[in-house]
């Protein structure tokens, strides 16, 4: 038997239970994974909360991401004792997640755990901190480096947010921080954000094209702030949009990109090609100090994991959330 969050659904709506399920109930797969953490995402809060229509299949473990060590593998790339990380696939959306102290998945969507991180630390950073690392990946691929001016990153104090100034800094960027939690600046300048900006400043409707202000951007907001991002991005700035959390629209000109050849970028983590996340993670290794993953992460106990989700789906979470789930 093992501990799992399991989200059921009938005809009078979703329910969210800490539930005993026994061990042939596993999804079919190639690998079993004993999960030493997993992680509290955005789309784990949408899922666990029914605020978002992630789950498309009941009954389901929620959990898009999770660091274990490998206990059982039919697979000749994976053996027992491997330590391992998933991101996304549809895991915690179409295949039981990570939420539990047991997962079963296929060997491909597994990653070997980079050696200079903790299961831990790995989801510290998790699938936000992948995915900002795969925004950071694109401004570079697009010609974005530290010389060529200032780098904004919205949703700063959020999951993705922190990360990506972190990350930024360490590799000499000049960071301004977009946040609607003032009383996050010193955190936010902790992580290297040079300069601290109100998200009130992004989220009114803005003009097609302001000021030209940034080289890159980083954006986990959607809505009027990616708008309002765009039409403020230097000649051939680069914006890298991974995110939704003001919203799904996009109320924009194509000004910025026919006017001042704006590049925007998308940016989707959930099937990116292995090579490109092993590269991703090898770089969170190389280019995220570590010790700043303490300040921005929360450790919660699976029994917690519905009332947190409630408070990050509100935006009052800073940094990560994670779920230890066994001492490996
Ligand atoms: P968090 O909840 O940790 O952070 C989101 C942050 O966005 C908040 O902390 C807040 O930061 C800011 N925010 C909240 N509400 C609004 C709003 N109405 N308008 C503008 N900003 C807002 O989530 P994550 O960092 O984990 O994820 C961020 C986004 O990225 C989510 O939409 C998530 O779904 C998406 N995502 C996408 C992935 C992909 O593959 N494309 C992978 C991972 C995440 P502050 O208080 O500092 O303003």
């Amino acid at each position: 038997m093992f501990k799992a969050l399991l989200i059921e659904k009938d005809d009078s709506g979703q329910r969210v239970s800490l539930s005993e399920l026994d061990e042939s109930q596993l999804p079919d797969g190639d690998v079993t994974v004993r999960v030493a953490c997993s992680t509290l995402n955005y789309k784990d809060a949408l899922a666990i909360t029914g605020k978002g229509p992630v789950v498309r299949r009941f009954p389901m473990v929620p959990g898009i991401d999770f660091a274990g060590v490998v206990e059982h593998s039919d697979n000749a790339a994976f053996r027992a004792g491997d330590k391992v990380v998933l991101n996304g696939w549809g895991v915690g959306e179409v295949h039981w997640g990570g939420l539990a102290e047991l997962a079963r998945v296929k060997a491909e969507w597994l990653i070997p755990l980079e050696p200079a991180l903790t299961p831990a630390q790995a989801m510290s950073i998790g699938t936000a901190g992948y995915t900002a690392m795969l925004c950071v990946m694109a401004l570079e691929r697009h010609g974005v480096t530290p010389d060529s001016g200032e780098v904004l990153v919205t949703g700063a104090a959020g999951g993705v947010g922190s990360v990506a100034v972190a990350v930024l800094a360490k590799l000499g960027y000049h960071v301004v921080a977009v946040t609607g939690r003032p009383e996050e600046a010193d955190y936010l300048t902790g992580l290297g954000a040079k300069r601290i900006l109100p998200r009130s400043d992004f989220s009114e409707p803005g003009k097609p094209l302001g000021r030209e202000q940034w080289a890159g951007a980083v954006d986990v907001a959607g809505g009027r702030v990616l708008a309002n991002v765009c039409a403020s991005m230097k000649y051939r700035g680069v914006v890298a949009a991974c995110g939704l959390a003001g919203g799904m629209d996009f109320p924009a000109t194509v000004a910025p990109f026919i006017l001042r050849g704006v590049t925007l970028t998308g940016i989707d983590s959930v099937m990116c090609p292995p090579a490109e996340r092993r590269e991703a993670w090898r770089r969170l290794g190389q280019d995220l100090d570590p010790s700043v993953l303490d300040a921005m992460t929360n450790r919660i106990a699976l029994e917690d994991v519905i009332d947190v989700s409630e408070r990050l789906i509100a935006g009052a979470v800073r940094g990560r959330v994670i779920v230890p789930l066994s001492d490996l």
